[in-house]
C-alpha cells in the first residue's frame, strides 16, 4: 500500500470521534492491506513503528522535527516553530509547507515504517544530526497529507485516539464480515500484547493460527487481575473451603521474561522497565534455576536491615530514569514472586494454581535477597482469613490476595480466581477507583498559578469501549499534585473531546485519556450529570467527595482504570457493607 492512501484514511480516522465509525473506516483499510503490510499498519494507525512495549522510540523533540520540516522546505527551524505555534500542531505546519512544494508521495508504507525505524536507531556521537537529516530526506519524499501524519508521529501528537479493542473489532470486520471473532483475537492479544503480531498472524494463518498463540518469552503478557468482595464470608462462598492467601505488597507489579542469559522486565501496564531495575535483573540470573521463564511478583523497597517493608511512596521512587545505580543501592527492592505463566519452553498458564506454585517454588533458589517468593497459606476459614489479614497490615502491607487453588492463569482477565482485600480507609467505599484524566478546568485565584483548577475524571466502560465521567475533582490534591497534572496535561492537551469519550461536560479544554488517578471518595452516588454506568432513567453514577490517593501513569493504562461494572459493583457492596454494619 502506498502510504499516501494510509494518509488518506488516518484523514478519515480523524473525522470522526465515533467509535463505529472509526471501527467501519478501520475495517475498510485493513481489507486493503497485505499479510505483509497488516502489522506495520496497526502499529502506524497507534502513531508507533513497533509494538509499544519495545523500547523503540524516534526520540525528537519539537525543535528537531522543526528543524527538519524547515529543512526539507527551504525554511528556518524559527520559522516553522512560529508556524507551528500558530496551527497549535507540528503536522499541520507541515502539511502547510509541503503544500507548496507540491510532492505527489511514492513511498509505501514498508518504506515509510522503515525509515522511522531507521531514526530510531541512532545513537552515539552525532545523533541530533543524523536523526534530522533522515526526517528531512523522508519528508521531501511525501505528500502534503502524508508529511502532516509523519510530522507527528515522533512527537507522539498523532492522535487518533484507536484503542486496542477498537483494532481487534475492526480486524474481526474486515475479513470475517462482522465483529464476532474479536474474544479470540482478543485472547491471543492478551497473551502476546502485540497488534501487529497478532494482525499479521490473522492475515497469514487464519483464525486457527491465532487459536495456537501461546505465551512468547519477550511479549508482555496482559496481567491476570483481582476481585474485591466486601467480606471473608463472601470470599469464602466463591472459593470453596479450601484456597491460597498472600500478602498483597503495596508495590508495583513485575513481570520477568527470562531466556538464558537474556533478562527483560515488564511493568503493570507492558512497558519495557529492565534499564529501571539492574537489581532486579541481576537477582533473576542468580535466583531463577531455568532455562526459559516468565513469572511475575510484586516489587517493593525493603530495609534488610530492620526487615521493614517501605511504603508505595518510598518504592515509587526506583521508578526513574537517570542515577538508576545510585537509587538501587539506597533503596533496595525486593520482588516477591507470586506466579509461573511459562517454563522452559512451556506456557503453563492453563495448569492449576496449585501446580503453577509448586513449580515456581522449584526453581527459585532459597536465600536471595532479592528474589524471593511470596509467603504463601493455605486457609480454610473466614477466621484464619482476618488474622492474616491483621498480620499483613500490621507489617505494613496493603492487605491480602486470596487465590483459587485449582484456577488457570487468565491472562487480561478479571474473575473471582483472585480476590483482594485491602485495608480500607474511613468511609464506605472499601476500594479506591482508579480514574483516567479526561478534561481540565483552568485554574482561578490562587490556582492560577498552577494552570490547573480542576479535573474532569472518568473510567473505562469496556462493554462500549468508551471512557465515560465520573467525577469533578477540585479540591483533594495538594499544590504539588495540581503542579505535576499541569505538567502531564500539556502535552496531552487536544482541540476536541476525544474519541471514545462520552460525556455531558464540557471542561476548559480536553486531554487525551492517558493519565490514571488512584482516587477515594467517601460514596458512589446515582448521578444525572455523569455518564458513568447511565441507564434508561438517564441516571449514572459519581464519586462523592474524591480525593487523590496516588498517580498510576507510570502503571496503568487508560483502559486499565476502573471499569463501569465494578463501580456498579462497588455501589452496590456499599449497601452490604452498611447492613452488615448495622
Ligand atoms: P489492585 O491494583 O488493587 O487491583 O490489586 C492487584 C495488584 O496487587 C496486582 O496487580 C499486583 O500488582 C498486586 N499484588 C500485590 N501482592 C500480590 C500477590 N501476592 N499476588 C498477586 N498480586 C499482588
Amino acid at each position: 500500500m502506498q502510504f499516501k492512501t494510509l494518509a488518506e484514511y488516518y484523514e478519515k480516522l480523524e473525522g470522526t470521534s465515533k467509535r463505529l465509525e472509526l471501527i467501519d473506516i478501520l475495517s475498510k483499510l485493513f481489507k486493503e492491506s497485505s499479510a505483509e503490510e497488516i502489522g506495520k499498519i496497526c502499529y502506524l494507525i497507534q502513531g508507533r513503528v513497533a509494538p509499544f512495549f519495545e523500547p523503540i522510540e524516534i526520540g525528537m523533540a519539537e525543535s528537531m522535527v522543526a528543524q527538519a520540516i524547515g529543512r526539507a522546505y527551504d525554511k528556518s527551524k524559527d520559522e516553522v516553530l512560529k508556524l507551528y505555534r500558530h496551527k497549535g500542531n507540528m503536522g499541520l505546519a507541515a502539511q502547510e509547507l509541503a503544500q507548496k512544494h507540491k510532492h505527489h508521495g511514492e513511498l509505501s508504507v514498508g518504506e515509510v515504517s522503515e525509515a522511522l525505524l531507521k531514526i530510531a536507531g541512532f545513537s552515539g556521537e552525532g545523533t541530533v544530526g543524523k536523526k534530522v537529516s533522515a526526517l528531512c530526506e523522508l519528508l521531501k519524499k511525501l505528500d502534503p497529507i502524508s508529511a502532516k501524519h509523519v510530522a507527528n508521529i515522533p512527537l507522539g501528537t498523532l492522535r487518533l485516539g484507536i484503542g486496542d479493542a477498537t483494532v481487534l473489532d475492526s480486524l474481526s470486520l474486515s475479513k470475517h464480515g462482522d465483529k464476532s471473532l474479536r474474544p479470540i483475537l482478543e485472547d491471543a492479544y492478551n497473551k502476546t500484547s502485540d497488534l501487529g503480531f497478532v494482525a499479521e498472524t490473522y492475515f497469514k494463518k487464519g483464525i486457527a493460527g491465532i487459536k495456537s498463540i501461546e505465551l512468547i518469552v519477550g511479549k508482555p503478557v496482559r496481567p491476570a487481575l483481582a476481585e474485591r468482595l466486601p467480606s471473608a464470608d463472601e470470599a469464602i462462598k466463591r472459593l470453596g473451603n479450601e484456597f491460597a492467601a498472600e500478602p498483597k505488597f503495596d508495590g508495583f507489579r513485575v513481570a520477568v521474561h527470562k531466556n538464558g542469559e537474556k533478562v527483560e522486565l515488564f511493568s503493570r501496564n507492558l512497558e519495557n522497565t529492565t534499564h529501571a531495575f539492574p537489581d532486579i535483573v541481576s537477582g533473576v540470573r542468580k535466583a531463577i534455576n531455568a532455562k526459559s521463564v516468565i513469572l511475575e511478583g510484586e516489587a517493593i523497597a525493603y530495609n534488610p536491615d530492620t526487615s521493614e517493608f517501605l511504603p508505595f511512596q518510598e518504592t515509587t521512587k526506583r521508578r526513574r530514569k537517570y542515577k538508576i545505580e545510585e537509587m538501587a543501592k539506597k533503596l533496595p527492592l525486593v520482588l516477591f514472586a507470586f506466579d509461573l505463566l511459562y517454563l522452559n519452553g512451556r506456557d503453563i498458564t492453563q495448569k492449576p494454581y496449585k501446580e503453577r506454585r509448586k513449580l515456581l517454588e522449584s526453581i527459585i533458589a532459597r536465600e536471595n535477597p532479592t528474589i524471593r517468593i511470596s509467603e504463601e497459606r493455605v486457609l480454610h476459614k473466614a477466621s484464619e482469613i482476618s488474622d492474616f489479614f491483621n498480620e499483613a497490615i500490621s507489617e505494613g502491607l496493603e492487605g491480602l490476595m486470596l487465590k483459587k487453588l485449582d484456577s488457570p492463569y487468565i491472562a487480561g482477565g478479571r474473575g473471582f480466581h483472585w480476590i483482594k482485600f485491602k485495608r480500607s480507609q474511613a468511609g464506605q467505599l472499601t476500594d479506591s477507583v482508579d480514574c483516567v484524566i479526561l478534561g481540565v478546568y483552568r485554574g482561578k485565584g490562587k490556582r492560577t498559578e498552577f494552570g490547573v483548577g480542576g479535573l474532569l475524571v472518568g473510567i473505562y466502560d469496556d462493554k462500549k469501549d468508551e471512557f465515560v465521567t465520573v467525577s469533578r475533582i477540585g479540591t483533594g490534591l495538594t499544590d504539588e499534585e495540581f503542579r505535576k497534572v499541569d505538567e502531564l496535561s500539556k502535552h496531552l492537551k487536544i482541540a476536541h473531546k476525544p474519541a471514545r469519550v462520552s460525556s455531558d461536560i464540557e471542561p476548559s479544554f480536553w486531554v487525551e485519556p492517558k493519565v490514571v488517578l488512584e482516587i477515594y471518595a467517601d460514596e458512589i452516588t446515582r448521578s444525572p450529570i455523569h455518564t458513568a454506568g447511565r441507564d434508561k432513567d438517564g441516571l449514572g453514577y459519581a464519586l462523592r467527595f474524591p480525593r487523590l490517593v496516588k498517580f498510576r501513569e507510570a502503571d496503568k493504562r487508560a483502559e486499565d482504570a476502573t471499569t463501569v461494572s465494578e463501580v456498579i459493583k462497588l455501589y452496590n457492596q456499599q449497601f452490604a457493607h452498611r447492613n452488615n454494619k448495622k
